[in-house]
């Protein structure tokens, strides 16, 4: 059959010779004509018929998809039964003609024809479910407890210099990275919503050398200070939790600690 069709067609790709072949197997358009369809011509009924079937096997997803497969593809066209594009009927003629195949149960009479005539004594079994088992659960999700927060610092103006010192020590610095001058920077207070203007002037730069050049000896030596608690100065530490000013308070070290028990135990 193929080689008669090539010849015919041209070369047929695997989808033609699938179409070909079920067209030939199960010869649709045999039984459709006039006395079924009124007013339609027979060549249109039995291409529609072909084209019918040949929709089934190319699982076009809509009839409007399989029309456009037609007319964009002279073969699958011409094995239908349509020599020319324009002889294609229209959307609304495919809808409404199929919609009549299906409900003459077209496609299940030539499959009945095709089992009587091909397989007589065998015995065939079909089961449809319309249920598919899928995972559910009984109870609702647990939604995940939002996460909390974190706090945003919100500083407020401090009694001595600390916050203009830190603010010149990074004036400083990125004077070195860049080889510039700055002459000014401004602190931004969350508690008071206030902008200060700081002048990094003679004598505030003295004062942040002067603490860096502590700071730096304090590393060296590797002492480290006492916690010396100050209400005013420690409320408004960010180190107040890791430092425990209070509790380090009147020499309370873990060293003064084990002198008190010793001495306990011994008395
Ligand atoms: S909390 Fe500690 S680090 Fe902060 S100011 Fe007070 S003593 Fe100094």
């Amino acid at each position: 059959m193929f080689p008669v069709l090539e010849e015919e067609l041209g070369p047929l790709t695997e989808f033609h010779r699938k179409v070909a072949t079920t067209l030939e197997m199960v010869h649709v358009e045999a039984g459709v004509g006039n006395e079924y369809w009124f007013g339609r011509p027979v060549s249109n009924r039995k291409a529609l018929a072909r084209a019918f079937v040949a929709k089934a096997v190319s699982n076009a997803p809509t009839t409007k998809d399989f029309r456009n497969r037609i007319l964009a593809d002279p073969i699958l066209r011409r094995v239908c039964g349509w020599e020319e594009r324009n002889q294609v009927p229209s959307e609304s003629t495919f809808s409404r003609v199929f919609q009549e195949f299906a409900e003459a149960k077209l496609a299940e009479q030539k499959h009945e024809g095709l089992i009587q005539r091909y397989l007589p004594d065998h015995l065939f079994g079909h089961v449809s479910q319309d249920s598919t088992e899928i995972d559910g659960r009984e109870k609702p999700k647990k939604k995940p407890k939002p996460t909390e927060k974190p706090k945003k610092k919100r500083g407020r103006p401090k009694k001595g210099r600390e916050d203009e010192v830190q603010l010149c020590a990074q004036a400083i610095c990125l004077e070195e990275m860049r080889g510039i001058h700055i002459a000014a920077g401004a602190l931004y207070y969350g508690k008071t919503r206030r902008r200060r203007a700081v002048t990094f002037d003679a004598a505030l730069r003295e004062l942040t050398v002067a603490t860096a050049g502590r700071l730096h000896r304090l590393v060296e030596g590797g002492d480290t200070p006492d916690a010396v608690y100050d209400a005013g100065r420690c409320a408004n530490c960010s180190l107040i939790e890791a430092c425990m000013p209070r509790g380090s308070a009147g020499k309370r070290s873990v060293a003064n600690y084990f002198e008190r028990m010793l001495r306990e135990g011994e008395g």
